[in-house]
């Protein structure tokens, strides 16, 4: 497959709302699908409770929001709209379970009406610790995890032995390590590889099986490094605070013709909110819980009293060679712009340029963001920052 072909699939995949893809699996290997929302839940128990971990990330912008509005108040961000939208109107019923890991006040409310609306299904809140301690939040996440794997294991109806689950933390340590190459390479030669194109190949990973989706980045690492192109006078720039709520594909590539090489980005952390490879030496739940407490990125939806707010942003800024940040926040969204002032302070006592907007999935204009975001690729260009 070339680099078009392998696009275009992933282009399929973030347009389908309905979801062919996982409809076919189910028909295919007779499996059953798990949905779970942003940020992060532990989808190597849901593979080795064989049925398929589905990232619902919210209808974008080709879904029109008909009943989604009615469940919420109009000072509420985007997400929980357009999936209660895709919820009602049964787009979702492929979904044997779904799965709502705690980020904010928002998800936890839609979970529980979850559970009124479609009493028929598995819902579950998962209450990710907030306690890195191993006896208090370790103890309480290995209780998590063992009632999502016992849940789902009734649903599918196999019984998983610790071989399954180090089979399935292999697959998905071996499927975190290319999507890091990919990050990588991209930070090393981002004029080669546009980020519209990385987030879509990021998308397919909520929907493909694993072992496909490796296999499919790997394809595109191949097929990227023959490209001929030349790179142009554009800034490199981290994208922070996107990481639930997504942008419109549009305004991403609207970011990139502004004058932005994009080099670092929070946006489908999903197995990326794991850094490092999930242990397989011992116990595998323990591994889980361990990856969890201790090698988990910093984000907004976290608490972190040990560590410096921004730290995480500036190393990876320095990681990268980003030479400023752009704040990209879903309008609405607390978490995200509760963090932002801390991150913003942090930023300017590093000498680090910063710029920042709020944007909802399904929002349809982008000329204002992409000239705010030229501005601040041209003032970095003449002065060095603003
Ligand atoms: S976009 Fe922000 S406020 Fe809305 S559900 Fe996600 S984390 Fe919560």
């Amino acid at each position: 497959m070339g680099i078009d072909e392998i696009i275009k699939k992933c282009e399929h995949l973030y347009n389908d709302l309905d979801f062919g893809y996982v409809k076919a699996w189910k028909e295919k290997t007779g499996g059953k699908a798990i949905g779970y929302m942003p940020v992060y839940i532990p989808q190597e128990i849901i593979h080795a409770a064989g049925a398929l971990p589905v990232g619902i990330m919210g209808g974008g912008s080709n879904l029109e929001i008909i009943k989604g509005d009615a469940y919420f108040q109009s000072y509420i961000c985007h997400i929980p709209r357009s999936t209660i939208e895709m919820g009602i109107s049964g787009k979702l019923d492929v979904m044997d379970g779904m799965i709502f890991p705690a980020i904010c006040d928002v998800i936890r409310n839609l979970s529980g009406m979850w559970q009124m609306l479609f009493k028929n299904k598995y819902v579950k809140y998962l209450d990710l610790p907030q306690n890195f301690d191993p006896e208090i939040g370790g103890a309480f996440y290995r209780y998590e995890i063992e009632d999502i794997l016992s849940h789902v294991s009734q649903i599918t109806g196999k019984k998983v032995s610790p071989e399954d689950l180090k089979h399935s933390i292999t697959l998905y340590n071996e499927n975190r390590k290319a999507i890091k190459s990919l990050y990588d390479l991209r930070a090393e030669v981002p004029h080669k590889i546009p980020t519209s194109e990385v987030y879509l190949l990021l998308r397919a990973g909520n929907i493909l099986e694993v072992t496909e989706h490796t296999a499919l980045m790997a394809q595109y690492m191949t097929e990227v490094k023959k490209r001929d192109i030349k790179p142009q006078d554009n800034i490199k720039v981290a994208i922070n605070g996107a990481f639930c709520e997504q942008p419109p594909l549009g305004l991403i590539k609207a970011l990139e013709s502004s004058g932005c090489y994009i080099v670092e980005d929070d946006w489908v952390l999903g197995v990326r909110y794991i850094q490092e490879p999930v242990a397989t030496n011992k116990d595998p739940i323990s591994g889980l819980v361990d990856a969890y407490l201790t090698k988990s990125v910093s984000t907004a939806s976290k608490y972190e009293d040990k560590k410096e707010k921004g730290e995480y942003l500036i190393n990876s800024v320095k990681e990268t060679g980003a030479e400023g940040v752009i704040f990209c926040m879903p309008s609405f969204c607390d978490p995200a712009l509760l963090e932002r002032p801390m991150l913003a302070a942090a930023l300017t006592k590093a000498g680090i340029s910063y710029t920042s907007f709020k944007y909802a999935e399904n929002t349809g204009q982008f000329r204002t963001f992409k000239e705010q975001t030229g501005t601040f690729a041209d003032s970095i260009k003449l002065w060095g920052g603003v």
